[in-house]
């Protein structure tokens, strides 16, 4: 069935992100601001979320689609209890090329070891600063920098590979794009800086914060001048670079000055289930349904068939003459 599974713009499916929570101990601001995930925001119960059968069932028939690469995400993912007993059942399914984590750190010196032997390789820890005040300023005062810093350590130690995410809105921490550079360049860790983006409704964007990936190139070689460096794989996201004299690497993923669209092969599930085609869809596919009401691993393939086969998302390609109006899923819901 893969071999033909092309979306409406030919794009194959590759990719699949799974958030496992839709909970987190930040409240970044870009993300779920404090005063709209508070204590009377309604998380989803443990009965609505996937169990982590239900999730094995419904990545084996994903990666009979063609998925070859998964990334956990959230909300927090470490914060979903026993979370290495997942990564043990989906790493043994055979056709799991690669599998990744995307965690803001804190819960690593407690989890790395137990993450890498059941077969995690890569973790991506996302850090917005080096300065305690504005990094807490823009978690919502819920962590200080040594605590991630701490994280990188533990996953680093347990042997994982150890990528770092910034993301950057200017005015508020442009002023860290550069020390965050000489850092992770003398840790030897690649650090990939992310363009603010519109997920979500809840974060106010506006085009005015987003500090374009030119921008911060050309912010970094005032200090140490870069060289592009080829893609590793075609569609590859980040556009990467290397220091002038052959040292470090990092990355920039530029969803918003210029868009990549044309080569996302990449699905998410939310920790209930859904299935979104777009990171700023406003509707998924209750495959949840499908796993509780006795339909067959077929028909859930079936199913997944027909919702890639139909799918013409290229909202960023498409961000400046948008006209949407549905409200978009929150990313911590639907798992960035
Ligand atoms: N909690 C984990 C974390 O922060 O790494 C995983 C989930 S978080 C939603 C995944 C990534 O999305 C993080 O690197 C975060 O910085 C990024 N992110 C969240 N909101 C964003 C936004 N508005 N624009 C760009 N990136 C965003
Ligand atoms: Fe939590 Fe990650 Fe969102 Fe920050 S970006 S609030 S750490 S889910
Ligand atoms: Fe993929 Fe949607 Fe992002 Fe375009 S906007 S790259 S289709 S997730």
């Amino acid at each position: 069935m893969e071999d033909q599974l092309r979306d409406q713009l030919n794009r194959p499916l590759r990719d699949l992100r799974i958030s496992v929570t839709d909970r987190c101990n930040f409240r970044c601001r870009y993300c779920m601001p404090a005063e709209l995930f508070g204590k009377d925001y309604a998380f989803l119960s443990q009965e609505q979320i996937l169990s982590f059968e239900e999730l094995t069932l419904l990545v084996r028939e994903f990666v009979a689609l063609g998925v070859k690469k998964l990334r956990i995400t959230g909300g927090e993912p470490l914060l979903r209890k026993n979370l290495p007993d997942l990564i043990r059942q989906l790493t043994a399914i055979e056709g799991v090329e690669d599998i990744a984590l995307t965690t803001n750190g804190v819960l690593l010196p407690q989890y790395a070891t137990r993450l890498a032997e059941a077969g995690m390789k890569r973790v991506t820890v996302s850090l917005d600063s080096l300065d305690d005040e504005r990094f807490r300023q823009m978690n919502g005062n819920r962590s200080g920098v040594q605590a991630v810093l701490d994280g990188v350590d533990a996953a680093a130690a347990a042997g994982m590979q150890v990528k770092m995410n910034m993301v950057v809105q200017k005015g508020v921490n442009d002023q860290d794009v550069v020390p965050m550079a000489v850092y992770f360049r003398e840790k030897n860790h690649i650090l990939r800086y992310i363009e603010y983006m519109d997920v979500g409704n809840s974060n106010g964007w506006r085009l005015e914060q987003v500090l374009s990936s030119k921008q911060i190139v050309d912010m970094i070689s005032e200090h140490m001048p870069l060289v592009p460096v080829a893609a590793n794989y075609k569609g590859e996201v980040a556009s990467r670079y290397r220091y002038a004299d052959g040292s470090g690497e990092i990355g920039f993923i530029s969803s918003v000055s210029e868009a990549f669209c044309s080569s996302c092969t990449r699905a998410r599930i939310s920790a209930e289930g859904k299935l979104y085609t777009c990171l700023f869809a406003s509707r998924g596919f209750d495959l949840r349904t499908l796993l509780r009401n006795g339909s067959t691993s077929l028909d859930i393939r079936r199913a997944i068939y027909d919702v890639w086969a139909a799918r013409t998302d290229r909202y960023s390609e498409e961000r400046a003459t948008n006209t949407q109006t549905a409200a978009k899923v929150e990313m911590s819901h639907m798992g960035g």
